[in-house]
């Protein structure tokens, strides 16, 4: 890793001062407007986000006063600001789910109830560009926490967390339907932010992170350097030289006199055990791998580097979650995973795509995409069910059928008090498409398999890919390019870890037993010699219309086990297929999953069940009884994709079975 670390350092350093802005990502990713998705698995959830979540979650901000907020700060109604101080964000992160949705799918309708919002949320804008409706609605009743001037408690206001939501939605809507109605917005009010903070200016940095992704989008869509220039100043202030406001003990933001709690123990830089609340550390990571990019900052490559190895090496669970504890939404100590009681908050799965994702664009390193893998099918998938109006918080690994771990409910809930969750699904699914390929020069990657068409830019051509494939259930993907003229380049297709005996980049798990790792790769039905490139096979050649890639991926059940310093998974195993980890659920068990025993070696045989949880393939073996093995007979087993749990009412559900 080192090795890795100095080698992206020296591709990234050189003679310029770090504030100077030379690059972005030298991997471009293929925009979801460039891919058409043809897919049985993903695309049924899309269109469910589509036609229901969406409109849900807009009837939900309207009937629980959040679109209210806005006009009520605008003087377009009467009234006092009602809900959290971050609820502005859930209309944000709603219209940016929304504008995806549309660059996909014209819909009139949407478009003019985008409209309609975007109007209240204008009015809402004080005369200088401020923008932060708990303050502008109800001036005479400020809720505890949002300070009584603006900026005066930036630890918990969340005033630079609600702006950040705002710019990722605007530059969506306008990159959606060309209108600046909500650009214009959100410009006024980052030249205010940018007016107010900075070098020679006040100091400070959010509580929350976020507005630096915000910023960095801003600054793509309007080539205004200021914004990324005060990105990396909120990541550079983070430290203990700000001295962070102190609560009394009792006082309900007394958690945050601990700086870990917001990652401002330490500078951003110094930074290398992944503590605190979760999800801030993923969009601080993300963050920082931007900043990394635009600036060729060697220093912030290797800072988030090593977060990341202390999470997926150390606090990540199998799902690709992460934030152990229900306390403050935190990380735990290293190795500290606790099943039924963990957290793994919906939004720091996301914030795992969002940072991995980054961290491959930087690297051309697959392993980052295994990990992108592994918590979109499982840690992000989870969190919403089928019908795509109830939303898990909490996704534990773990279900005794009583704990309501999933914010006082045991099983998914239609909406939250604290909403951040489902309006990140809603805005984080349409973007799935721009995950699954890249292009860099004359390179075409393929990082996920999801069956479709794209159309990606190289240096000397453009080539439309396409992908067939019935990928999670079965291994076999057909993959077909058809270049503008024949050409020479490289298609890298990605072999995930999973697929050669390791399931993760790290030793956090791993494969009890060697499995058959054999990946065959055919060009127009020949057999080829895979030329391995940081995980990748690159296939180079002259490239024609019509020319097939046949990738057959091994797709045994195989068992995992955890590291032995991970004490809650001691003495169990868990079972994955391709890139779903599965579970054992009490509606196919008799009532009963806590209690499984599974020996080494007996089968777990796949059967596709059409009728099942919407289609999956579930994995038959034998269970042997947990207490007393020599007296219970041994029983059927059945086990699902761990997405799939939740939806037959609440009962014992686990991940991780005695081993046998
Ligand atoms: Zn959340």
């Amino acid at each position: 890793m080192i090795f890795i670390i100095l080698a992206a350092a020296a591709a990234l350093s050189g003679p310029a001062s770090a504030q100077e802005i030379r690059r972005d990502y030298p991997i471009r990713p293929v925009p979801f407007t460039e891919v058409r998705l043809d897919d049985a698995f993903w695309r049924p959830r899309l269109e469910t986000n589509r036609t229901t979540t969406l409109p849900f979650l807009f009837r939900k901000n309207e009937e629980t006063g959040r679109i209210d907020n806005f006009a009520i700060a605008g003087g377009l109604t009467k009234g006092e600001y009602k809900g959290e101080r971050y609820n502005d964000t859930d209309v944000y992160k709603t219209i940016e789910g929304a504008s995806y949705s549309l660059r996909v799918h014209p819909d009139p309708e949407l478009d003019r109830a985008l409209d309609a919002v975007i109007v209240k949320i204008a009015a809402a804008q004080e005369a200088d560009g401020y923008l932060f409706t708990p303050r502008t609605a109800s001036p005479n009743k400020l809720q505890p926490g949002i300070g009584a001037e603006r900026w005066s408690e930036l630890a918990v206001s969340h005033e630079l967390y609600n702006a950040g939501h705002l710019f990722e939605a605007a530059v969506a809507h306008f990159q959606a339907t060309g209108k600046r109605s909500l650009l214009d917005v959100a410009v006024r009010y980052a030249d205010l932010i940018a007016s107010v903070f900075g070098s020679g200016k006040r100091a400070g940095f959010p509580g929350h992170q976020e507005i630096e992704l915000g910023l960095i989008k801003l600054y793509r869509a309007t080539s205004d350097e200021k914004y990324l220039n005060l990105a990396k100043y909120f990541l550079d202030q983070r430290g203990p030289a700000i001295r962070l406001t102190r609560y009394p003990p009792g006082n309900r933001f007394a958690i945050y006199n601990e700086p870990e709690q917001i990652q401002a123990h330490k500078p951003v830089l110094e930074q290398d055990e992944a503590v605190g609340h979760a999800v801030r550390l993923a969009y601080m990571a993300s963050g920082m791998a931007d900043i990394a990019a635009v600036f060729g900052d060697a220093a912030y490559a290797s800072a988030v580097e090593r977060l990341w190895q202390n999470v997926v090496g150390k606090k990540m669970y199998l799902t690709g979650g992460i934030g152990s504890l229900h306390d403050r939404e935190r990380f735990g100590a290293n190795y500290e995973l606790p099943n039924l009681t963990g957290y793994l908050e919906t939004c720091a799965s996301i914030g795992m795509a969002f940072w991995n994702h980054r961290l491959f664009l930087l690297t051309g390193e697959a392993k980052y995409l295994d990990i992108l893998e592994r918590v979109i099918y499982n840690g992000v998938l989870a969190g919403v069910s089928f019908d795509g109006r109830s939303f898990f918080y909490a996704n534990p690994l773990e279900s005794d059928g009583k704990l309501r771990f999933n914010q006082g409910s045991v099983g998914r809930r239609p909406f939250f008090n604290v909403a951040c969750c489902p309006g990140n699904v809603s805005r984080f699914l349409p973007s799935i498409p721009s995950y699954v390929y890249a292009a860099r020069g004359d390179r075409l990657y393929v990082n996920l398999f999801i069956g479709g068409e794209a159309c990606v830019e190289l240096d000397e051509c453009r080539v439309v890919v396409r992908q067939a494939t019935r990928y999670p259930w079965e291994g076999t993907v057909r993959i077909t390019v058809e270049p503008s003229a024949a050409a020479e380049f490289s298609v890298f297709v990605r072999v995930p870890g999973w697929a050669q005996n390791r399931p993760v980049p790290t030793d956090l798990y791993r494969y009890p037993e060697r499995g058959d790792v054999k990946v065959l790769i055919k060009v127009n039905g020949t057999p080829v010699d895979m030329d391995r490139d940081k995980g990748f096979a690159r296939l180079r050649r002259v490239w024609k219309r019509g020319d097939a890639i046949d990738i057959e991926f091994p797709m045994d059940a195989r068992r995992v086990v955890a590291h032995d310093a991970v004490k809650d998974d001691a003495g169990k195993v868990a079972v994955e297929r391709g890139p779903l980890v599965y579970c054992a659920e009490g509606a196919d068990n008799g009532g009963r999953a806590l209690d499984i025993g599974l020996a080494d070696g007996t089968p777990l045989l796949p059967q596709w069940k059409p009728e099942l949880l919407n289609g999956v393939v579930i994995l038959k073996g034998t269970a042997l009884s947990k207490a007393v093995p020599s007296s219970g007979a041994p029983r059927p087993l059945t086990l699902i994709p761990y997405y799939a749990w939740a939806h037959r009412g609440a009962g014992e559900m686990a991940v991780w079975m005695i081993r046998k």
